[in-house]
């Protein structure tokens, strides 16, 4: 086949009714910035006809077209119809072939092409054109039959699924008959004459089960084809996956048809896919698998080992499986030069990591696809800093190449190598992190066992992107087959799943629900973990130990904190969580809850024998108790974090959570407090309340019992005098009320803790500053937070509680229903996850401005879980926050959340 490129000459801006966009050996009418029309695949062949790079000649119907296909009934509007056989016409003209002409055929591939990259998630077509008469005109031309009918029986078997339904097995399987009765492994072995009988084979079998003659005639083939594209936009896979990532349905996909280039024409025919730096590590290598005389899917999908594209990888693998497979920079040197120029030239071009396609007909290079290639959070973090280093990007950009989410993966502990294991395979390290759980070899058995609460694997011996409703739920995906490019390891690295793919050393028997590794057979709830990283499998659970965070990791956190203006504190209730928050890189302690300190084995009697306590007197000899363990606390966890402020808030939630429920808790208790049982029991009986979570906690407590917030002031004020006065360092403790619903509430509160601290100095003669300040959990009180700054000295968000209270969703309860509202999109996301922005953002907005109207210089931040989530944090940025606070492993997330909401802005 003769196609040359030239570089772009037409370069016509897309008027917005134009729904077809050719590209050619006069240009592309496209670009790279055109991804919302052209979607990414139809952007990126246009600019790569742009830029001199050889790409099959082709076009692209427009993702506005997709939408008018749903609005007429799935039909294609008759004028775009009109505009695909012209640019079929200039495909005829430029390639010198006719579409169904049976002595020199032209024949298509018809892709999806989204905007955004939805990898196997829409239908691909490949030969179309093909009918008896033009099967036999190109094995005529290009006097390999055997290619020809290859190609036959294999647009039969795509265009029978695709486009008339039919249950893609039923070809398979007949194909897999057939190798086994000639006792072969490839199709690659089967002959012209076998391959042409199969052919006619098909065509029964597709007549038998859907009623319908395979379609002789080109030109309805293409009709149907293009339509399959669009109406794949809407199968439940893609749905799902569109669900995941957050990508609107209306933005349709594109259809992408392109002149066929063959990499199934013999053994000088290859295709293939690629990175320009390693997916899982990031590493500066180029790094991809191919097959020699196979066709499209045939590496994703797994039909035979893949072989390396370099001479270094498959040596590498030799070692390991002791079987040489030769790479194709030996057995096609000329294509491999080539392929190296070009991926060096699409890096540069793209500036980032490209995912690319390639095939190769009779040696001659062709790409079929570039894309801003998928990677794991490690290869993220590294490709970001050596590109930064490499002056490929700039610092602004480096951030915003790593999500934050995706850092979660390397924040979360990784197999102990000190850990027993008894290693049962190993495959291919597909995405790294550990995951431990209880076998399962269905998608739906992983739905199953995740809302049973319980962790599971999903083994099976390939996916396919039918299994992503199970691969989310899972905690690990185990495969026996495909390569780095597979399904499985494409779609995990994406989710930061860890993910084993390519196991061959374990035998799937998914009938029998049975995993058979050395001599084991595992079934059904056997617990296995997996190393993502090493690609091991071991039998049982293997403990973990914390994760270790690479030098580039900290330089991308070091360029975050350069960046941002938020500052990020943890919520941190002991010396353990001030620590790790300190490791990760927290600023201060933005909540210390103290009620976690109370459950201590050693303080919860006495923490009981306050609540039971029938009198002030009783109480106060019950906190007395109390008073030095809670000192003892705040003086540790002031040490860990020296010279960064640490915010303790007073005693939260309702007394019942401190007694026990059950009578033979009761009467043990009872007996170690030495109170009569029917006095405890009526205690606990009258701690009982309907709607704890609106009731008798927070600041409603020290109304009741003042005592309560006056010790722990005194224990607070205590630890800080012995630090100044013993130890010779100052901190300035900030002391939080909860649940604050008006100002005189407040009032109330800080003169009961200044009085306290102020006595405790008086005594001691320590001179520390201290702030008194409030949480804003209470629409009430974000609606008069300017009568509650008079006295507050800072506020904090406590958006869990602002969240329930604001929706009237309760938090303990809503977990039953809320899935339902987010499936149903009533609600976008979880707003105890990510902030409800229009609603409680609101009120946070409102409240910040109210704030600073009494006290401009009123510091203010958030310590609800939202502190942790990136969408929030970038909200929070917007509203004017001082800081975020967050749990310890979600200040890394948080920093950078920060930094790119900087930049953004
Ligand atoms: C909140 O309500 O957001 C908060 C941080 O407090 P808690 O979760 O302890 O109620
Ligand atoms: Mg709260």
């Amino acid at each position: 086949m003769e196609l040359t490129q030239k570089p772009s000459k037409v370069n016509a801006m897309a008027d917005a009714s134009k729904a077809v966009f050719y590209f050619g050996k006069d240009g592309a009418e496209g670009n790279a910035s055109m991804k919302s029309i052209l979607g990414g695949k139809g952007a990126n062949l246009a600019e790569m006809i742009s830029i001199g790079i050889p790409v099959p000649p082709g076009f692209t119907v427009a993702t506005t077209v997709c939408g008018k296909f749903y609005e007429a009934g799935k039909k294609l509007p008759e004028t775009v119809w009109q505009d695909v056989l012209k640019n079929v016409s200039r495909l005829e003209i430029e390639l010198n072939k006719k579409f169904g002409d049976v002595k020199n055929p032209l024949l298509l591939s018809v892709r999806s092409g989204a905007r955004a990259s939805m990898p196997g998630m829409m239908d691909t077509i490949l030969n179309l054109g093909l009918n008896d008469e033009t099967t036999a005109g190109l094995a005529l031309i290009s006097n390999n039959p055997r290619f020809a009918y290859d190609s036959y029986r294999r647009f039969i078997q795509m265009y029978s699924h695709v486009v008339m339904n039919m249950n893609g097995s039923i070809l398979d399987i007949e194909l897999e008959d057939l190798k086994d009765a000639r006792k072969i492994q490839n199709d690659t072995d089967l002959t012209a004459e076998e391959l042409k009988k199969l052919c006619d084979s098909f065509k029964k079998k597709v007549f038998e089960n859907t009623g319908k003659r395979f379609p002789t005639d080109p030109i309805e083939q293409l009709r149907g084809a293009i339509s399959a594209v669009f109406e794949s936009w809407n199968t439940p896979r893609a749905i799902t996956y569109r669900k995941l990532h957050e990508i609107p349905e209306s933005w349709g996909t594109a259809v992408n048809v392109q002149a066929m280039v063959f990499g199934n024409r013999g053994d000088d025919s290859a295709t293939g896919v690629a990175f320009t730096r390693d997916p899982s590590t990031g590493e500066k290598k180029f790094f991809g698998e191919f097959l020699v005389n196979a066709q499209g899917e045939d590496v994703v999908a797994g039909i035979r080992t893949p072989q390396s594209i370099t001479k270094i990888d498959s040596e590498k693998a030799s070692k390991d499986s002791g079987k040489k497979l030769p790479s194709l920079e030996e057995i096609m040197p000329q294509a491999y030069k080539q392929l190296v120029e070009i991926y060096h030239k699409l890096e540069k071009h793209y500036r980032d990591m490209q995912d690319i396609e390639f095939t190769i007909e009779q040696n001659v290079l062709w790409m079929l696809q570039t894309r801003t290639g998928k990677r794991s959070a490690e290869a993220a973090v590294r490709i970001a800093i050596e590109m930064l280093g490499e002056k490929l990007i700039t610092e602004q950009e480096a951030l915003m190449r790593v999500e934050p989410q995706q850092l979660d993966q390397l924040l979360h502990p990784t197999l102990d190598p000190k850990a027993q294991k008894n290693q049962i395979a190993r495959g291919l390290p597909a995405s790294p992190g550990a995951a431990c759980g209880q076998i399962v070899f269905t998608p739906e058995e992983a739905e199953k066992f995740s809302e049973a609460g319980k962790k599971c694997i999903l083994v099976r011996v390939e996916t396919s992107p039918e299994d992503i409703h199970g691969m989310i739920v899972a905690q690990g995906i185990l495969t026996s087959r495909g390569g780095m490019t597979s399904h499985a390891a494409v779609v995990a690295r994406g989710m930061g799943k860890c993910c084993v793919a390519g196991c061959s050393e374990i035998e799937v028997d998914i009938d029998r629900q049975e995993l058979h590794a050395k001599g084991h057979v595992l079934k059904k709830g056997d617990i296995i973990t997996l190393d993502g990283s090493t690609g091991e499998v071991f039998l049982g659970e293997v403990k973990t130990v914390e994760p270790r965070l690479s030098g580039n990791f900290d330089a991308l956190m070091t360029l975050a904190d350069k960046y941002r203006r938020l500052g990020i504190e943890a919520n941190a209730d002991t010396p353990h969580d001030a620590r790790v928050a300190r490791k990760f890189g927290a600023e201060g302690i933005g909540l210390c809850r103290t009620e976690h300190m109370f459950f201590d084995a050693e303080r919860i009697d006495a923490v009981r024998e306050m609540i039971v306590a029938e009198n002030k007197a009783d109480r106060e000899k019950a906190l007395a108790k109390l008073l030095p363990m809670q000192r003892s606390d705040f003086i540790q966890l002031f040490e860990e974090m020296k010279g960064f402020p640490v915010t303790i808030r007073l005693l939260d939630p309702p007394l019942h959570e401190f007694v026990p429920q059950a009578d033979a808790e009761i009467e043990v208790l009872a007996d170690k407090l030495g109170v009569e049982l029917g006095r405890l029991k009526s205690k606990v009986k009258s701690l009982h309340e309907f709607n704890p979570m609106l009731g008798h906690r927070g600041c409603r407590l020290a109304v009741t019992y003042p005592e309560i917030y006056a010790m722990q002031a005194r224990a607070i004020a205590e630890a800080a005098a012995e630090l100044e006065l013993k130890k010779g360092f100052t901190i300035i403790p900030e002391i939080m009320i909860p649940l604050i619903n008006t100002a005189k509430e407040f009032h109330m509160m800080r003169q009961l803790v200044e009085t306290e601290v102020n006595k405790v100095k008086k005594q001691t003669g320590a001179q520390f500053k201290y702030l008194v300040g409030t949480m804003i959990e209470l629409p009430r009180a974000a609606l008069t937070a300017d009568e509650i700054a008079i006295e507050a000295d800072f506020f904090s968000f406590g958006t869990n509680d602002l969240t329930q209270t604001t929706l009237g969703l309760s938090r303990d309860d809503a977990g039953k229903f809320l899935g339902n509202y987010v499936q149903a999109g009533l609600f976008e996301k979880d707003p105890f996850v990510s902030i409800d922005q229009r609603g409680v953002g609101q009120l946070v907005k409102l409240a910040v401005d109210l704030g600073r109207k009494s006290k401009p210089n009123l510091k203010v931040g958030v310590c609800g879980e939202h502190g942790g989530d990136p969408a929030s944090v970038e909200f929070f940025h917007r509203a004017g926050l001082d800081y975020v606070s967050c749990s310890p492993y979600r200040v890394p997330i948080a920093r950078l959340a920060a930094a790119r909401a900087a930049i953004q802005k």
